[in-house]
């Protein structure tokens, strides 16, 4: 089906604008490396009008146009975009596929998500009204007090590219809900559909100024908006480095900051499971959206008990080439059959496969019968970053069991394979740093002490999996874990109702779920004094 992108401007008061400076940052389709459009880029200029077309939004018929009015009536809009988003899904999908090169089946997946974004937080708007004037008790009775939520004002919201509306979603949604007026700056390599949902938000009537999207480079627009002394909250998701610059800037005007950042985040699989569901879990951990997701869990610690890779069955047929150059779309079709063996072996046949020649070859051969699935990168630089970390896990002694490279039958694009790297120390690049990519490293464990303590040398602490029948054990290893989320036999699923963070270098505060509203809450201390009795400031006994 044909799909052109549509050419937009920055949206700023409600309308198209024209950047100051009138520049453009060419769009190129990952899966072609052809130039399929533009946007707009912003700067500086730009920032000022649309953080004043906020604070006048906010300030507004005394706030009752937006912060002030009741949580109901905010979440009207919040539904009609939600609805608006529901009537675009195929068209929005097909845009995120070109832009962002994700399989067109997961950006459609993103879009039902980015709809029940909004429904959520409509419900919870409506709910927040409930909630205002909470009493607090008090151990005087001549006093009372209670407690109003009121939102933070302007909001600077600044996103990543690997799921461009939803991550738009996950801040702009509970944003709006709380009362904020809010400036999205989504990522200069995938802004397309944050535009189309400038073009939603028009459609719909959602009064000027109250979201405003600038498109742009992170230094040119992303820098002034986040130091903006109007500004009154950043809530940022993207990489550690930029994190650390934006809470930088941020503590020269002790404005709060929100930061959902990378990660490195571990599997580990004991040797009770059924193998066919670890293995199913494990690849999904770590290769869907194309590897390129912050919660991957790209660290499998395997029990060595479990011949953990060999994966004589496991094939995920590429079908990457539905692809129409009229249209400059892609389709390359991940429903891949996947089918993965993992063989239980004894303890001591693993070793001997290890430490034996021949067994060992056996043993790799096996291996490498994960047959490449092309998975598509977003960009050129991304696509040469991942390559140089696999060349560099090699140059450091690790082995690349399957995967590795572009694949072979595919000429342009920025195409790797699925890459599982073994014979990984914890020294390694590999075992360390964030890739941010389709590749998978390997390490096995004997013991539950050595699992955990190999899980939690990282730096990061966003997600972490565990994989085993013993649930006990499950639960022992979920206290264990320093990590804002952990999943129990499974890997990556997400809900706009439960909390999303992490901790250490992944970040802090929390998205989603009643945690996600309060991110652009402020709590309102009211104290009265209800006696009739005169204070007496210095009377004996004190009265507090
Ligand atoms: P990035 O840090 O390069 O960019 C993120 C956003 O920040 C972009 O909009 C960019 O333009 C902007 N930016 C860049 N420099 C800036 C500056 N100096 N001031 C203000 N804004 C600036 O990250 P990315 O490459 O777009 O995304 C990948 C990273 O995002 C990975 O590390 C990934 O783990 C992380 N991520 C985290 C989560 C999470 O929920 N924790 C979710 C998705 C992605």
């Amino acid at each position: 089906m044909a799909i052109r992108v549509p050419t937009r401007q920055l949206f700023i008061g409600g309308e198209w604008r024209e950047p100051v400076l009138k520049k453009r940052i060419p769009i190129i389709n990952p899966a072609t490396e052809q130039i399929v459009g533009d946007i707009p880029a912003a700067t500086a200029e730009d920032v000022e009008i649309a953080v004043e077309a906020a604070r006048k939004a906010f300030s507004r018929n005394k706030g009752q146009d937006w912060p002030s009015t009741s949580g109901a009536y905010r979440a009207k809009y919040l539904r009609a975009i939600a609805a608006k988003i529901t009537e675009r899904k195929s068209e929005l999908g097909k845009l995120e596929v070109i832009d962002c090169g994700k399989p067109l089946d997961e950006a459609l997946w993103d879009m039902d998500d980015v709809a029940g974004c909004f429904e959520y937080y409509a419900d919870l708007a409506e709910g927040l009204d409930a909630k205002q004037k909470a009493p607090v008790s008090l151990p005087m009775e001549t006093f009372k007090s209670y407690v109003l939520k009121e939102p933070l004002g302007v909001v600077a919201l600044i996103t990543p590219w690997n799921y461009p509306l939803l991550m738009g979603a996950w801040k702009v949604a509970p944003a709006l809900a709380a009362g904020c007026t809010a400036i999205l700056k989504p990522s200069e390599l995938a802004s397309v559909t944050c535009l189309e949902l400038a073009d939603v938000c028009r459609e719909v009537g959602l009064p000027p100024g109250v979201l405003n999207i600038l498109t742009g480079f992170g230094t040119e627009a992303g820098a002034p908006l986040a130091s903006h002394p109007h500004v009154d909250k950043v809530a940022f998701t993207g990489s550690s480095a930029t994190g650390s610059k934006i809470m930088t800037s941020a503590a020269q005007m002790i404005k709060p900051v929100s930061m959902e950042l990378g990660g490195k985040s571990p599997i580990i699989v004991f040797e009770d499971v059924d193998l066919d569901k670890a293995a199913e879990w494990t690849l999904f951990g770590c290769f869907w959206t194309n590897g390129q997701i912050c919660s991957a869990t790209s660290r499998l610690l395997v029990h060595v008990s479990v011949i953990f890779s060999v994966l004589n069955t496991y094939q995920m047929t590429s079908q990457p080439v539905l692809y129409s150059s009229c249209f400059g779309l892609i389709f390359h079709d991940l429903k891949s059959r996947i089918e993965l063996l993992f063989l239980k072996a004894l303890h001591q046949s693993f070793w001997t496969g290890l430490s034996n020649g021949p067994k060992r070859l056996r043993f790799l051969i096996l291996l490498k019968k994960v047959v490449g699935l092309a998975q598509l990168l977003v960009e050129g630089r991304q696509y040469e970053k991942v390559l140089e970390f696999i060349a560099t896990a090699k140059s450091e002694g690790a082995t690349i069991l399957s995967g590795g490279d572009r694949p072979k039958h595919l000429t342009t694009g920025f195409f790797v394979e699925p890459t599982i790297i073994t014979d990984v120390t914890t020294s390694m690049q590999i075992w360390r740093e964030e890739v941010f990519g389709p590749v998978l490293c390997v390490k096995t464990f004997g013991t539950e002490d050595e699992a955990i303590e190999l899980a939690n040398d990282t730096h990061y602490g966003l997600g972490a999996a565990v994989i085993s029948n013993d649930l006990e054990r499950c639960d022992r290893v979920t206290k264990a874990f320093r990590a804002g989320i952990v999943w129990i036999n499974c890997s990556q699923p997400c809900f706009c109702q439960a909390p999303w963070g992490g901790i250490k270098r992944s970040g802090f505060g929390r998205e989603l779920g009643e945690w996600g509203l309060e991110n652009y809450l402020s709590v309102k201390q009211v104290t009265q004094y209800i006696s009739d009795e005169p204070w007496g400031w210095y009377q004996s006994p004190a009265k507090l």
